[in-house]
């Protein structure tokens, strides 16, 4: 079988990328072993153009904002179901530092533009310092997404659930030989499996596990994500999703009483009403050393790309960084110098 690109992994990246390819009639072949638990499907999806401890605005948020919302829009479309929900942040203050922080930001316009002072209290959460809300915010229904797409890719031929075996990848003159398949193009989506890869694993990783709870609790808000130190974001009827913990160290897809204790701890701070556990879930985040994506070609294998490093903003980075990827291959633009695979070219002096 001939076809133009072949891709490894259909989490996020994979899903994004096929999805790029489908809009320019390009033949493709996805490889992904099926797993209940990735980190796509575990994650909560939230986006926000605002992060970190010191609430600033991440790098290149207007650009990836505007791919997020066009992104994922068509692919409600394609997929005939509901997966963008825009809805502002509610989040609660942990100080009046906090407070004092936030406020002696707001004369900058670039920032105060996605943030309200003055919400409407939510009655059944302690909110002793107050809260805000930063809007042009949101989350995308990540699971769905990634089970919808597969079922079309299915029904299309054009994915195979297995797992790639690197020792059959043949390179040719024009592309890459895998079992049957001829392909121009081989893109490597793996998400943090990615360390198991012979011809990507000199890149600088430094993986992150996360855990989360699916809860029942009436009486929250539905209309709002809510966030202090982790987020509660309705998914459906009283349903939310709970998260989420930052471990280094052990990178096991295992839940830990360690990380059910941090989640119960935080819930327990600001819920002033009782709720259930539904489901505790880990995964791993494809987290990288400058905590930027990593996207590109291989620096000795002609026609070999990744696409990963997606970290903890996965949903709002790959739209952007998938449309990248192909203006490099098919335009031959160069990538955003800050994502490009390039600068870790002098790391892979050691590999042969
Ligand atoms: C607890 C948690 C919460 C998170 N919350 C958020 C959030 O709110 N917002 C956000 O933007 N991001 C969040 N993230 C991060 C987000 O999940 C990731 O950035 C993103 O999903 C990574 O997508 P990916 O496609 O790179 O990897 P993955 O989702 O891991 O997908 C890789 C796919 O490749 C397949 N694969 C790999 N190797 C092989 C092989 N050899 N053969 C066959 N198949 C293979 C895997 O089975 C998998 O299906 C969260 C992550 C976690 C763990």
């Amino acid at each position: 079988m001939e076809t133009n690109y072949l891709i490894i992994g259909q989490g996020l990246a994979g899903t994004l990328l096929a999805h790029e390819l489908m809009k320019a009639n390009e033949s493709f072949v996805v490889i992904d072993k099926f797993n209940e638990s990735t980190s796509t499907k575990v994650a909560a999806g939230m986006f926000n153009p605002i992060s970190g401890k010191r609430m600033v605005k991440s790098w290149n948020a207007d650009a990836l904002l505007a791919d997020t919302f066009k992104a994922y829009t068509e692919l409600e479309k394609l997929l005939n179901c509901k997966l963008l929900f825009k809805q502002n942040i509610y989040q609660l203050f942990g100080s009046v530092k906090e407070q004092n922080d936030l406020s002696s930001r707001m004369d900058n316009e670039d920032f105060s533009q996605h943030v309200n002072l003055f919400p409407n209290k939510e009655p059944n959460l302690n909110d002793a310092f107050g809260a805000f809300e930063i809007k042009e915010t949101g989350w995308v229904y990540t699971r769905a997404l990634i089970e919808k797409m597969r079922e079309l890719l299915l029904s299309n031929n054009c994915l195979l659930d297995q797992d790639f075996d690197y020792q059959n990848l043949q390179q040719l003159t024009d592309g890459w030989q895998y079992n049957d398949i001829k392909a121009k193009y081989v893109v490597f989506c793996q998400g943090y499996k990615n360390k198991d890869n012979p011809y990507f694993n000199y890149l600088p990783f430094v993986l992150c596990k996360g855990e989360v709870f699916t809860i029942n609790c009436s009486g929250l808000t539905k209309d709002k994500m809510i966030k202090k130190g982790i987020y509660l974001v309705n998914l459906y009827d009283d349903v939310y999703k709970v998260g989420a913990t930052y471990e280094w160290n052990d990178l096991t897809e295992n839940t830990s009483e360690q990380g059910k204790t941090f989640l119960e701890e935080k819930l327990n701070d600001f819920l002033k009403v009782p709720y259930e556990v539904l489901k505790h879930e880990a995964n791993i985040r494809p987290t990288t050393k400058d905590r930027k994506a990593i996207i590109g070609e291989h620096p000795k294998h002609k026609n070999m790309f990744v696409l990963n490093g997606l970290g903890t903003k996965g949903v709002m980075h790959a739209p952007y960084l998938a449309k990248q990827l192909l203006d490099l291959i098919n335009k031959n633009l160069a990538v955003d110098k800050e994502i490009s695979i390039n600068r870790f070219d002098k790391l892979i002096i050691h590999q042969n």
